[in-house]
Formats: C-alpha cells, sequence, structure tokens
C-alpha cells in the first residue's frame, strides 16, 4: 500500500474518533469517507472507533460496478450516499456523517437551520436544509440527501443526522463540528423567544468573504533586475 493511501486512512481513524472525542457523535453511529484516486475509501459497518485498524478501512471504486468494495469488512452501511456524492461532486475529498445531538434535535422536528449566524454561510447558502427522511443506508436516503445537498456542502436528515462534505476530511469534520455549534445556537435562541435571522443577500455577501477567509502568505517583493532598480515603475 501506498504512503499516501495509509496516511488518509489514518486519517479516517484520527477523525472518527474526533468525532467521538468532541461530542458530535456516539458509539458506532456516523462514518467518514474519503476519496482516493478513482476509489472511494470509507469505514466499515458497525465497528467501534477504538478498535479500528488502518487495514479494516473498504475501498469502493468511484467508476464500475456501483456498490463493489474490498478489504475485510463491508462498507459503512450509508456508502450509497457517501458514493453519491464523491461521484456527483468531484471537488468532495471527504464526507463526514454524524448524529450529533443537536442537529440531530432539529432534524427530528424537521427544522432547517435558518442564517441564524454568519457562520451558516459554510454551508454555501443562507439555510442548512433538511432532506426529508428515508431509512438508513437506502439508494432512497441518498437521493434525498443529494438533493438537499444541491449548492451546498451540508445538509440534515430528517430523524436521523448530518451530512458535511469538505476538500479534505479536515474541512468535512471541522464543518459537522460547526453544524452542531450552530444547531446549538438556533436551538437555545428558540428557548428564549426566537432567532433573529440575517438577510439572505449578507450571508451571499459572507459566501464570497469566506473564499478569502483564513492565513495568508505575506506577498514576497518582486526582486530588482538591475542594481538600484526600482521594481514599482
Ligand atoms: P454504519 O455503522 O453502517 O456506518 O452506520 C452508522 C450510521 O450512522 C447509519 O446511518
Ligand atoms: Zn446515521
Amino acid at each position: 500500500m501506498k504512503k499516501e493511501e495509509m496516511e488518509l486512512r489514518r486519517g479516517i481513524i484520527a477523525a472518527c474518533r474526533a468525532m467521538n472525542s468532541l461530542g458530535i457523535n456516539q458509539g458506532t453511529s456516523g462514518n467518514i469517507s474519503a476519496r482516493y484516486r478513482d476509489a472511494m475509501l470509507i469505514t466499515p459497518s458497525g465497528v467501534p472507533y477504538e478498535d479500528l485498524k488502518p487495514g479494516d478501512i473498504a475501498t469502493m471504486p468511484l467508476k464500475g460496478e456501483y456498490g463493489s468494495w474490498s478489504g475485510p469488512l463491508n462498507p459503512s452501511s450509508e456508502w450509497r450516499f457517501h458514493l453519491d456524492i464523491m461521484r456527483s461532486r468531484p471537488e468532495v475529498g471527504s464526507v463526514v456523517h454524524t448524529h450529533s445531538t443537536y442537529a440531530t434535535t432539529l432534524a427530528i422536528c424537521g427544522k432547517e437551520i435558518p442564517a441564524i449566524h454568519y457562520m451558516v454561510a459554510a454551508s454555501g447558502g443562507p439555510n442548512i436544509r433538511v432532506a426529508p427522511y428515508a431509512t438508513y443506508g437506502t439508494l432512497e436516503l441518498s437521493a434525498l440527501a443529494l438533493k438537499a445537498l444541491e449548492g451546498r456542502t451540508c445538509c440534515l436528515l430528517r430523524n436521523h443526522g448530518v451530512i458535511a462534505t469538505g476538500a479534505n476530511i479536515k474541512r468535512a469534520l471541522w464543518l459537522a463540528a460547526e453544524i452542531e455549534t450552530l444547531a446549538r445556537q438556533y436551538y437555545l435562541s428558540l428557548s428564549i423567544g426566537g432567532a433573529q435571522v440575517l438577510p439572505d443577500d449578507e450571508i451571499a455577501h459572507v459566501v464570497e468573504k469566506f473564499k478569502n477567509y483564513g492565513p495568508k502568505a505575506k506577498p514576497t517583493a518582486p526582486a530588482a533586475t538591475k542594481k538600484g532598480a526600482n521594481p514599482a515603475k
């Protein structure tokens, strides 16, 4: 196995354990996948995260026979939505699924998360939608999730949990934790009289602003071509 693939497998396991230590998932619920070349690496079904070893992660081809897999253990029961997201969204490098408490509570009530905070813009739009209910692990659930994810990085699943995506595992895990924070803020605001929601154009503005958010390397001054030459001229 290539070093790159081994690192990705280790990254999936570390993120699974982080989900539980961050308090955004419990037990063996939830699952994580990562894109590796023409394949998807995904957690096996129902294995406690503390017992997971890199060799236990299943591999599924992105093209070819839908649902075929290799590895010692069968892939997560949610492989369909993980695979369908990877196949239809080339920008996605990782998918994190959790049953985090506050986000799932809202999903149980069929409540989407409106723009109660500018961080909702991390979803790519003015709300975090709720996909209608379908039984876990089904093609129907996958189709409903993909619809709720249109133009978005994340969604809630009615009476079930959360899907967060990202360019890499770190980013998808960060978003899963952020959704739980927003859900908690929304839940608390509902308990003291209701939230004041930001207008759509403000969220559209923040979506654009986020494209340049974060640390940037300081631009280096261009080297002068001749001694004493002023590079600004
Ligand atoms: P798996 O253990 O099969 O990944 O299932 C957990 C889950 O969250 C199903 O929705
Ligand atoms: Zn689930």
